[in-house]
């Protein structure tokens, strides 16, 4: 059966990839379905309840700049919020919220029924509809045909989906949930190469049997920290502590008994795990020499007992999870409520897309998510909204939208995948920016509001709010630089303790704040008309510290930008390339790269080969 209506966008997947999406595409004004197997877990967090931390926030703050729920549904459902690396620059500073799931959960599923033109239905998706080489719907399980001339495909970890506990097996997509095989099997006959990953989680323990006197608490900081641009603290629900335990040598002994029936170690599972996500197994077996490691224990939500010891993933046999959780000081008498468990599941190779997520094989396919090889609800999101954004632009017949390696993690995040691949699951990290003194956290919104509110993406009501902090940053600035502090002055007196002699000269206020002992909340109040807002503040203070890294990277970029951007024709016959090596030019061809910038980032294109290319262009004009 044909259901009536057709639409511009179909999602398939109520996870974080295809939540942003859908909420995207139907903001841009595309009539959307997103299609899920339920609707009760839409925006389920599979694993650990939390939302941020380092690399990841940026992501949620990219997302959030350009519209999209995650950030202020974590601020409606966080419980704990912490700023990791504070001390450090504020290029690796990074917000984490602890998050109460179920009203997480509630939080994005109230802001999709809320969305315009959205529709959302309940049904299994078992298979793509294809003509020739383009998509044009979806069938579901019980046979209805849904159509749209694009569809994102965002089904996380359910296709093929393996669930692994010590050496027992069994099909789904996590704990509870079906996993999606006439889908999986559909798409292995595509075009596209598939390989296979696992991620795990810990088992869950109860609050009432841990003996929490043996264990150290961990408050939230204060000021409690947002994550969205337009949060605020009275938006947070009532706010909880976390507790740290430590695993010790009897817990790696008891461990180390349980490895011959580790589907890890005994080689059932196949697929590679998250490499900075570790099992506890994969911990003891790769760090030998340490004797303890340190567990963090979160409650999952405020109306239940139930707590994610963080840093004891693990698939091994469910009486040695009890044995080791009840080895760790202050978990004596723990009871579990759930077992930990791995899971194995298809990804496609994220080379297969172009930077705009759509499929090359099939026009119209889009891919977001953990289904790209990567792992996390951030980096699923940051995919889910680009998707999102680019379906809704070819459908309305513009050009894609990919943010640069220098405008956003987004770029960052999906040019390693494109360019390079993945063998193991891909998370997200500061160091994987080049730029990453431009892409903080801080300045998300002013990098890519503007954007969002061109594609359609930005309401009226955060686009004021983001105009009245741009101009409020471009004033305090103004007046920092008309102010002087003469020497011998009574403002000078006021500044002798920071800097420990008196000035030498008069200074603005700008150029004493680019000084690293003065502070900016010393110098503003100096003077009448200081901004009240400390999100102004803060970016002056970063723009001012910062100033001469900012101008020596934005040089470079605009260097870069020149060539990063010229095109590559999708026809270009790399072998009349002159002077390439055969190497290079079988690369050059089983990736066709879309840019030169893109060419230069693929594993063994040099930049000599790079300045070939260059050549060649210029000459083809
Ligand atoms: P998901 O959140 O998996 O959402 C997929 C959605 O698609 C679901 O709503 C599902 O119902 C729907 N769906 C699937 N197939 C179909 C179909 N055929 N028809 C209709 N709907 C369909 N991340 C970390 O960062 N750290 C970790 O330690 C970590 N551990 C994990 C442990 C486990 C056991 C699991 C399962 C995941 C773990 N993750 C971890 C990963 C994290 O959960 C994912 O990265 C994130 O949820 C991916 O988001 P997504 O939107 O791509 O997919």
């Amino acid at each position: 059966m044909q259901f009536p209506e057709t639409f511009d966008v179909i999602v398939i997947g109520g996870g974080h990839a295809g939540t942003e999406a859908a909420l995207a595409a139907a903001r841009m004004g595309c009539s959307t379905l997103l299609l899920t197997h339920s609707i009760d877990t839409l925006g389920q967090m599979s694993c650990n309840p939390a939302i941020g931390g380092i690399g990841k926030s940026h992501l949620v703050r990219e997302i959030d700049a350009l519209g999209g729920a995650m950030g202020l549904a974590t601020d409606r459902a966080g419980i704990q919020f912490r700023v990791l690396n504070a001390r450090k620059g504020p290029a690796v500073r990074a917000t984490r919220a602890q998050a109460d799931r179920v009203l997480y959960r509630s939080a994005i599923r109230e802001t999709l029924e809320r969305q315009e033109n959205l529709h959302i239905f309940q049904q299994s998706v078992d298979d793509l509809m294809i003509s020739g080489d383009r998509v044009i719907g979806a069938r579901t399980q019980m046979g209805v045909d849904f159509l749209a001339d694009r569809v994102i495909l965002t089904t996380g970890t359910f296709l093929g989906g393996k669930i692994h506990i010590g050496l027992e097996t069994s099909a789904g997509g996590r704990a509870g949930d079906a996993p999606a095989n006439a889908l999986a099997q559909r798409l292995r006959a595509l075009p596209f190469r598939v390989a296979r990953l696992k991620t795990g989680t810990p088992p869950r323990i109860d609050a009432r049997s841990v003996d929490f006197q043996r264990l150290q608490e961990q408050w939230g900081d204060q000021p409690e920290p947002v994550m969205s641009f337009l949060g605020n603290t009275g938006m947070h629900p009532e706010q909880r502590c976390c507790w740290i335990a430590h695993t010790n040598e009897q817990t790696h002994d008891i461990i180390r008994t349980g490895l011959d029936r580790s589907p890890m170690y005994s080689g059932v599972i196949e697929g590679v795990g998250p490499r900075y996500c570790p099992s506890i197994e994969d911990k003891i077996h790769r760090f030998a020499d340490k004797t303890s490691h340190q567990i963090f224990l979160e409650p999952e939500g405020l109306t239940t007992n139930e707590l994610y010891p963080n840093g004891i993933s693990t698939s091994l046999p469910f009486d040695i999870q009890v044995a080791l959780v009840r080895s760790i000081a202050g978990l004596e008498s723990a009871v579990i409520t759930r077992p930990g468990y791995a899971i194995e599941y298809d990804f496609f190779d994220p080379r297969d897309l172009r930077h705009s997520l759509e499929t090359r094989a099939v026009r119209g396919l889009y891919f977001a998510g953990q289904i790209n090889g990567t792992t996390g609800y951030e980096e699923a999101a940051a995919q889910g909204l680009l998707a999102g954004i680019n379906a809704a632009l070819a459908s309305r017949g513009e050009q894609p939208w990919c943010p640069r390696r220098d405008e956003a993690y987004i770029g960052v995040l999906v040019d390693d995948l494109i360019s390079m691949g993945t063998l193991e699951p891909y998370r997200m990290f500061t160091s994987r920016a080049e730029y990453r003194l431009l892409l903080r956290e801080d300045n998300a919104d002013l990098r890519l509001t503007d954007h969002g509110r061109r594609l359609g993406l930005v309401t009226d009501a955060r686009w004021q709010t983001f105009e009245e902090k741009r101009e409020g940053i471009e004033r305090e600035q103004a007046r920092l630089r008309q102010h002087y502090v003469q020497a011998g002055s009574p403002q000078a007196q006021q500044l002798r303790a920071r800097l420990g002699s008196d000035l030498s000269r008069e200074y603005s206020l700008a150029d004493l704040l680019k000084r690293p002992e003065i502070e900016y909340a010393d110098i503003a109040p100096l003077f009448e008309g200081a901004s009240a807002d400390p999100q102004v503040a803060e970016q002056v203070a970063i723009q001012a510290k910062y100033a001469g890294y900012i101008e020596r990277q934005q040089a470079e970029i605009e260097r870069m930008v020149r060539f990063e951007s010229l095109r590559l024709p999708d026809t270009l016959d790399y072998d009349i390339v002159e002077g390439l090596s055969h190497e290079v030019r079988l690369k050059l061809a089983a990736a066709r790269p879309e840019t030169l910038g893109h060419a230069g980032r693929l594993p063994g294109v040099t930049p000599a080969a790079v300045s070939l290319l260059l050549v060649h262009l210029k000459k083809a004009g």
